[in-house]
């Protein structure tokens, strides 16, 4: 009788601790559960949630919620576990690597291109990556497929098969023009180089594409690619830092220079060749085009005098290193308004915007720029546009005042939108589609 009771209290006992433990686990599934659906709900309300590009999409019938996509990415809460699914968050910070597919171990993973409600304009190319334009060719994430060493492979390879094109007896200043230093213009440009081309590499901005825009903290992700004129690269997981360095040797090593700051706004084709002209006014010519523009489009450029000064800049990369400064914002969109918030703690920030009231801004950014307005922490001048940039000072109009107004001033962010890359293809005569959530890795 004794030993009976002993054994049932032992298998109440077993029997008790496992529904602890499955009541535990699955207050902790509604736990995490909650938390994944108030991330998509803030990502929903920041415009995070829908991709703009590539993108997982998650196979529910499938998925096991073993976590192995969320513990594969290299990206933060692009995925969650919600109702024990693994499911997007913020689908829109997506850069591709598909890490997620590779990992899942059920197989429930597909990646996507453009949503049904949200198509992706991709240019046409052939697989030897030239345009419906006869002699301008495309690589890079411009093309669709995102990733460093993507880039850099589809840049080398575009070089190799349009070197096979180029007609020596058509004149022309150069071979071949690269458009755009990001890590495809760049392995272009070392392809063309080993090839013997005459090249001549164009960049609107800052050698290193989008790589340049990371965080400093940022760790990259990468598999081992092979860079012209160099050799296999076998860094893993870098910094944006040394991958740049090495860019940098690697082109200094070879005597290549790439020509900043010189925005290409121009193609004409005729008589073989194609004349590109820059903002600047410069124009060159050239037997063969690569566009390696990437996808992030080009700054609209308010062209006013000074604009071309060091101090003036359309994106804010490191605002923790900026204090003290009289800084000007312009622009009254999202952007705009984060950089001056970012700024307002270490520096006098005035934003100006020549609207009357804020558009459309994420609640959460109208939220803070009002009661940083109210506080007196950001100077906000609506009905006001820059004329003028000068070393020490800025002068503007305002709608409300006399004449042009003077402001001291260090620094000047504009952020006044700007040109897709896709509207640069088409005025180029390129033909664009739109893809409406295709598959473009499955199982
Ligand atoms: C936040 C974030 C994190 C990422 N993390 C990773 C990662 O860890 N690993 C990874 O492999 N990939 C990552 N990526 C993706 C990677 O950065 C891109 O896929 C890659 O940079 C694409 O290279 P690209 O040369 O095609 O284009 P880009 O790097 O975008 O370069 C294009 C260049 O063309 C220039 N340009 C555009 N128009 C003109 C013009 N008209 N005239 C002159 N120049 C022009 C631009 O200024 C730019 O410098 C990340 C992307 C983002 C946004």
């Amino acid at each position: 009788m004794e030993v009976l009771l002993e054994n049932i209290l032992i298998y109440a006992g077993v029997f008790l601790l496992i529904i602890i433990i499955v009541f535990l686990y699955l207050r902790k599934q509604k736990v995490e559960s909650r938390q994944v659906d108030e991330k998509i709900r803030i990502a929903k309300e920041e415009g995070l949630h829908e991709p703009v590009s590539l993108h997982p999409v998650v196979d529910v019938n499938k998925c096991i919620r073993t976590g192995a996509c969320i513990s594969a990415c290299p990206e933060k809460d692009i995925l969650g576990i919600s109702n024990g699914k693994a499911t997007i968050i913020n689908a829109s910070r997506c850069v591709g690597h598909g890490a997620c597919f590779h990992a899942c171990p059920v197989e429930a993973i597909t990646l996507y291109i453009g949503t049904e409600k949200r198509g992706v304009e991709l240019p046409h190319v052939s697989q030897n990556f030239e345009t419906n334009v006869s002699g301008i060719f495309i690589a890079g994430e411009i093309g669709g497929m995102g990733l460093i060493k993507n880039a850099v492979e589809q840049g080398k390879q575009a070089v190799e098969n349009l070197a096979r094109t180029i007609q020596k007896n058509i004149p022309a200043d150069y071979d071949l023009v690269v458009i755009g230093a990001g890590p495809a213009g760049i392995s272009a440009t070392l392809t063309a180089r080993k090839l013997g081309l005459k090249v001549l590499t164009l960049e609107q901005d800052t050698l290193g594409g989008t790589v340049f825009t990371f965080p400093r903290s940022k760790i990259v992700m990468t598999s081992a690619m092979d860079l012209p004129l160099h050799g296999k690269v076998k860094l893993f997981e870098t910094s944006k830092a040394e991958l740049l360095d090495l860019w940098v040797n690697v082109l200094n090593k070879n005597k290549i220079t790439i020509t900043e700051n010189s925005k290409v706004d121009s193609i004409v084709a005729g008589d073989g060749r194609f004349v590109l002209g820059t903002t600047a006014g410069d124009h060159y010519s050239t037997r063969r085009v690569l566009l390696a523009i990437g996808r992030r489009g080009s700054p609209r450029k308010l062209n006013v005098p000074g604009e071309e000064l060091d101090k003036v800049a359309y994106r804010l990369l490191e605002p923790e290193l900026l204090s003290g400064k009289r800084i000007v914002v312009v622009g009254g969109g999202d952007s705009a308004v984060e950089s001056a918030l970012l700024l307002m703690d270490e520096n006098r920030v005035t934003l100006m915007y020549r609207g009357e009231v804020f558009g459309r801004l994420k609640p959460k950014n109208s939220e803070k720029i009002k009661e940083a307005a109210q506080s007196g922490k950001i100077d906000v001048r609506f009905k006001t546009s820059l004329t003028t940039i000068d070393r020490e000072f800025v002068t503007y109009h305002s709608d409300d005042l006399e004449g042009p107004i003077e402001l001291k001033n260090d620094l000047v962010f504009i952020f006044a939108g700007g040109e897709l890359p896709t509207q640069f293809l088409e005025k180029s005569g390129i033909l664009i589609t739109r893809k409406f959530g295709e598959a473009i890795l499955k199982h």
